[in-house]
């Protein structure tokens, strides 16, 4: 049943219940006053006439010849239109107006002729088995001496009596209908009036709930539903002040969260997240919707970081680790602390995870690379150190051995100073290399350039350097970086190449870019090699590399270089074949 149906049964029915019992009982409580007045008035009526009667009848009772009395009676009858009989002491009729007295049973024992024998005014209500209808009677003494000597007694039929009650009781009922349906449609009115105002404001509340907060109420009646209408409008206001605010202040921290570079989870007392950023969803591959509600072991699934949580849940200081998570891949600077209410109680930990795998990294890359250049430096520097002593003990006497250890001294001086310019070279790449000059400029320009610098070695080693590339192609680059990169790819191929040999350059560009290769058919580098060899002091073979002047650092200087121009260098290699090294430049950079 809907709530309208509802209103109109609660308001109508028990409306409606009330006004027909109240009519009911009013008309039953009228109706049976009108009849006791109907019959009180019916009965003085009597009254009086029996006692106009009795002054006739009084004279004539002492008078012989009862049919004197018979006809006295007869004729006052059809004057007053009421019935009279009149009855001797014993109870012997001795006339009566409708019929023969003679006839007539003996009425000592009728109640009202009962009464006024015993010197009483009685009346009775009764059918008349003489005259086949219901009677009102009343009866009166006439007294002699003293004594009841007989008994008027005068009747009205009670027809009439029922016929103005049964008009009094139907114009009771129609008027009770009348008022019940009128009462009624007042009733459906009424609740009308009242359903109207609480339908639109259960509409607009329904609006509220559904969130739209600036919908306003508006009742027309004044009263109380407007005051119920305007404080409601009133809280929807508040309201919307606050979820504004709320909201606002939630997006910053949304805003605030997911531009934080560090992972960050906040768990509760239960160890079940209950925020969970975008680095933190990054780092553990999992979204944020799935991650909230989860218990932190659950998403995390490492128990070192596990074992953290529980233990800024419960420390009072805030805790800071380093865990290595995944197998070594990653390594996460933690950092926890125990979330506070205002009241001060214990509601949870944050934690601030900060992914340092880079920095471990390249910590340890700098570390390497710093024993490296010492290692490096050291077998130099050993060796000039011992030839300057031998000299110094007196080989400089001995022309021959002399000339020979100055002749290695000057060698590992020239194998320092190319080490460490190298090193400048790389660590001015490092500085640099974003903000390199870039120039359109003919790639085998660059290729003839590098090719001159490394003529003299092909020469010795009587290795022919072959060219193949169109003469109009056209690159972007950075001239003096690029041909120090091909003269270290030449000279490596050249190093390794045995002699007369020959090496191929070629060009070619494309809709990705431009590529330039060099292939020897030198010893070749196995495949495990590879990955590494552009490594710093990364060598194949450290002895032969050293011995013929390598420093290690020439391909890592190749691949620094080609990174300056947003390219990639890689290498092909067959042991025993040849190997082939590559430098693509993406496409921007050609023309
Ligand atoms: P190096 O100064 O020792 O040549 P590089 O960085 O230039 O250092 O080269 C690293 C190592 O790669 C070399 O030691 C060598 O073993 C190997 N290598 C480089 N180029 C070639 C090549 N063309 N043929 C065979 N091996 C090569």
């Amino acid at each position: 049943m809907s709530y309208k149906k509802r209103l109109l049964w609660q308001i109508y029915i028990p409306f409606l219940v009330i006004i027909i019992l109240s009519l009911f009982l009013i008309s039953w409580k009228a109706s049976r006053s009108l009849k006791s007045l109907y019959y009180d008035n019916q009965v003085d009526d009597l009254r009086i006439r029996a006692l106009i009667i009795h002054q006739i009848v009084d004279d004539h009772l002492n008078t012989p010849g009862e049919t004197d009395m018979q006809k006295i009676c007869v004729g006052l009858s059809q004057k007053i239109q009421t019935r009279i009989t009149v009855i001797h002491a014993d109870g012997v009729v001795i006339a009566d107006s409708e019929k023969d007295p003679a006839l007539m049973n003996n009425h000592a024992d009728r109640p009202e002729i009962r009464n006024a024998l015993n010197g009483n005014i009685g009346s009775s209500q009764r059918f008349s088995y003489t005259l086949n209808i219901s009677m009102l009677y009343v009866a009166i003494p006439v007294e002699k001496e003293g004594k009841v000597a007989a008994v008027i007694r005068v009747s009205k039929p009670m027809t009439y009596l029922s016929a103005t009650l049964h008009t009094i009781y139907n114009q009771l009922i129609s008027a009770s209908i009348f008022i019940s349906i009128l009462a009624a449609l007042i009733a459906l009115m009424l609740s009308n009036r009242i359903r109207k105002p609480i339908s639109e404001m259960i509409a607009g509340l329904k609006r509220f709930s559904q969130g739209d907060l600036k919908h306003r109420l508006y009742i027309t009646q004044s009263g109380e539903m407007r005051q119920l209408a305007d404080a409601m409008n009133q809280m929807a206001v508040h309201l919307d002040d606050r979820i504004n605010t709320v909201t606002r202040q939630r997006n910053e921290i949304q805003t605030m969260l997911s531009s934080m570079v560090e992972a960050m989870i906040a768990v509760n007392t239960q160890e079940q997240i209950i925020r969970f950023n975008h680095a933190a969803s990054t780092l553990f591959h999992i979204t944020p919707e799935d991650a909230k509600g989860k218990n932190v072991s659950e998403v995390i699934r490492n128990t070192e970081l596990v074992v953290f949580v529980k233990r800024a849940l419960t420390a009072r200081e805030p805790q800071e680790a380093h865990i290595v998570m995944w197998n070594d891949q990653r390594t996460v600077q933690a950092r926890g602390t125990r979330l506070q209410d205002s009241d001060g109680q214990n509601v949870g930990a944050l934690i601030i995870l900060n992914d340092i795998t880079q920095i471990k990294k390249m910590e340890r890359v700098r570390s390497d690379f710093v024993a490296n250049v010492s290692h490096e430096l050291k077998t130099p520097i050993t060796s000039i150190k011992g030839f300057v002593e031998t000299l110094k003990d007196g080989a400089i006497h001995d022309p021959e051995n002399a000339d020979r250890f100055l002749e290695i001294v000057s060698k590992h001086t020239d194998r320092l100073n190319a080490i460490i310019e190298d090193l400048l070279k790389l660590s001015r790449l490092e500085d640099e290399g974003i903000s390199i000059e870039f120039e359109e400029i003919e790639i085998i320009k660059i290729i003839k350039d590098a090719i001159i610098v490394c003529r003299k070695k092909a020469e010795q080693k009587q290795i022919e350097i072959e060219i193949k590339c169109e003469t109009d192609l056209t690159v972007s680059v950075n001239p003096p970086l690029l041909e120090e990169a091909l003269i270290n790819l030449i000279d490596n191929a050249l190093k390794y190449s045995p002699e007369e040999n020959k090496i191929e350059i070629k060009c070619s560009q494309d809709q990705k870019g431009t590529e330039i290769s060099i292939e020897d058919n030198g010893p070749g580098i196995a495949q495990k090699h590879l990955p590494r060899i552009f490594e710093r002091f990364y060598r194949v073979d450290r002895a032969r590399s050293r011995e013929i002047g390598g420093t290690g650092l020439g391909l890592s200087i190749v691949k620094h270089i080609v990174q300056a121009h947003q390219g990639e260098v890689s290498v092909d290699s067959v042991v025993g074949t040849g190997s082939t090294f590559r430098i693509h430049l993406p496409r921007h950079l050609s023309c």
